[in-house]
């Protein structure tokens, strides 16, 4: 369940970037440090969206400073932690199977004369998947496991609490994603001899404020402008795992962007879960379109991005400052779930099928194409196949570059959870799976149309095979392409498409940009 789809533009992820963990001269990365310590490793596995994989280079951050050193899997590490995601339970459930993976031993052995798993075996392991109890492989990191700090942090760490303690007692560590900052103090009260320690504050905005980040892309630099959300949709548990909206103020995040650029980022990206719903803290008083603004003119940013844009607090000014800055990128995110008004009403979305219209509509009419993406949701409680017939038609008139498809996961604490007529599994997939192939031929018609243009390509990965090269246009359309350069990684280059698929363009370098 919770099957979901990216076809075409990726979600502003720095996905199939090389040199992970590469630093730049003078770049705002800590050193990697080796630890005196040898014992002082860490494993950080991130799940989830991009917010989380940003809230992971700030935990990396807080540790690297602090002398620990990174390390690639869990079996060399002395401190493991999971970076989790809870948006559905599909995502939520894989962090327990990972957990079920470190199990100790006699933990193992306790259960191991009873040859059937028990329910609450299948729990922590996951969506029916039982593990071998006896595997070789599984033993050799369960034995591994032994006296290590076992973390679990963000979203399945606050909305599930002390009850993952229960469900995993090998787990010392809980801590959601407002209290990083206290990852050191927590790990250190562990290594005193506490057995189990949580940092569980929603209401802290303390987490703008980690003193080191430690980047995973070289060139692209995230930046979160403001955390939680108070929206309150329907089917959603950001607002209770991430709480309430705080917003950090502008004169920060602005010095924060210059630095970045004197330190050889040359694309920023503003986060945020409503990140147009930004309302500046201090004096200054900065729309999100004028933050959006003064981010642009930082010298060194050659693009600016933003990602997620609620439809409520999308306006005419964003479009406006997009088409006056053309170093911001020309894509929008704006997530709109359903195309049926009635379902939008149940999901509490705020808008209706024509008020969303009407900001497409802006984005439609601006100076420059604007390449626009959205989430949808299917088999939401209620959803009738008319219902669905209007999501599909939305398809049909807005022609998104790419659509972000779900299907309905009920969460708990959330009103939906109590709505009647829930859609059978099967039926959502169903419909997930029709929506799915009327937006793939979209795309590939969209994409169609673009071949013999000329784009500029942030490169961005380089394919073993030589003269193959990737990278991202500026409408966040995934690019391969070819080129007899040596060396082109983090360089804007121009690529001229020779042809198209639904999910990528394939192109030739035609010169630099
Ligand atoms: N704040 C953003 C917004 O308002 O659109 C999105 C945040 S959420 C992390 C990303 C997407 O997950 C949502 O846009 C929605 O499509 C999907 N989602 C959230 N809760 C869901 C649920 N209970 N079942 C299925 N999909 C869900
Ligand atoms: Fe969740 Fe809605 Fe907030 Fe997005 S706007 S994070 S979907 S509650």
């Amino acid at each position: 369940m919770g099957k979901s789809f990216d076809i075409g533009l990726d979600r502003l992820t720095g996905t199939g970037v090389p040199g992970i963990g590469e630093t730049q001269e003078g770049g705002l990365n800590p050193p990697l440090q080796v630890a005196g310590d040898a014992e002082s490793t860490f494993y950080l596995e991130t799940f989830g969206c991009q917010m989380n994989d940003h809230d992971s280079e700030k935990v990396a951050g807080v540790l690297l400073a602090r002398g620990y050193r990174q390390v690639d899997g869990p079996e060399a590490a002395k401190v493991i932690l999971y970076n989790t995601c809870s948006i559905r339970e599909k995502a939520a459930q894989k962090v327990f199977s990972r957990l079920g993976e470190l199990r100790p031993m006699d933990e193992r052995q306790g259960k191991s004369s009873n040859t059937e798993d028990t329910e609450e075996e299948r729990r922590v392991h996951g969506d029916g998947q039982v593990l071998e109890k006896n595997h070789p492989s599984l033993r050799k990191i369960v034995n591994a496991a032994g006296g290590k700090i076992i973390g679990v942090l963000g979203c399945v760490a606050q909305q599930e609490g002390e009850e993952i303690f229960e469900r995993a007692p090998w787990v010392s560590l809980v801590c959601g994603s407002a209290s990083y900052r206290k990852l050191p103090q927590l790990i250190a009260e562990l290594e005193a001899g506490n057995r189990r320690v949580t940092g569980l504050d929603t209401d802290t905005d303390e987490t703008f404020e980690t003193e080191i980040t430690r980047r995973d892309n070289p060139w692209r630099a995230y930046l979160t402008i403001i955390e939680g959300c108070d929206k309150a949709c329907s089917y959603c548990v950001v607002p209770f795992t991430r709480g309430p909206e705080r917003s950090r103020a502008s004169a920060s995040i602005l010095e924060e962007v210059r630095r970045l650029a004197d330190a050889g980022y040359s694309e920023v990206q503003l986060l945020g879960q409503t990140v147009n719903s930004y309302a500046d803290p201090s004096m200054r008083k900065m729309r999100f379109s004028e933050l959006l603004a003064a981010v642009a003119e930082v010298s060194g940013i050659r693009r600016v991005r933003f990602t997620t844009s609620h439809p409520r607090d999308f306006g005419k000014d964003i479009v406006e400052v997009i088409e006056a800055h053309p170093n911001i990128c020309d894509h929008v995110h704006l997530p709109v779930q359903s195309g049926s008004t009635t379902v939008l009403r149940a999901m509490a979305r705020t808008y209706s099928r024509e008020e969303y219209l009407e900001k497409i509509a802006l984005m439609k009419a601006a100076r420059r194409p604007i390449s626009i993406t959205t989430d949808m949701i299917v088999g939401f409680p209620g959803e009738t196949e008319k219902d669905f017939e209007e999501t599909l038609a939305l398809l049909d008139e807005v022609q998104y570059d790419s659509v972000f498809a779900f299907k309905y996961s009920p969460r708990p604490n959330t009103p939906s959870l109590k709505m009647a007529d829930a859609i059978p599994e099967e039926e959502k997939g169903r419909r997930l799976a029709i929506l799915m192939d009327r937006q793939r031929e979209i795309q590939r018609a969209q994409n169609e149309k673009l071949v013999g243009e000329t784009f500029e390509v942030l490169v961005d990965g380089k394919s073993r095979r030589d003269n193959q090269w990737s990278g991202h246009t500026s409408s966040n359309r995934v690019m391969n392409f070819t080129s007899p350069e040596r060396e082109l990684l983090g360089d804007y280059v121009q690529v001229k498409v020779v042809s198209a698929m639904p999910n990528s363009l394939v192109g030739e370098m035609v010169g630099r940009a």
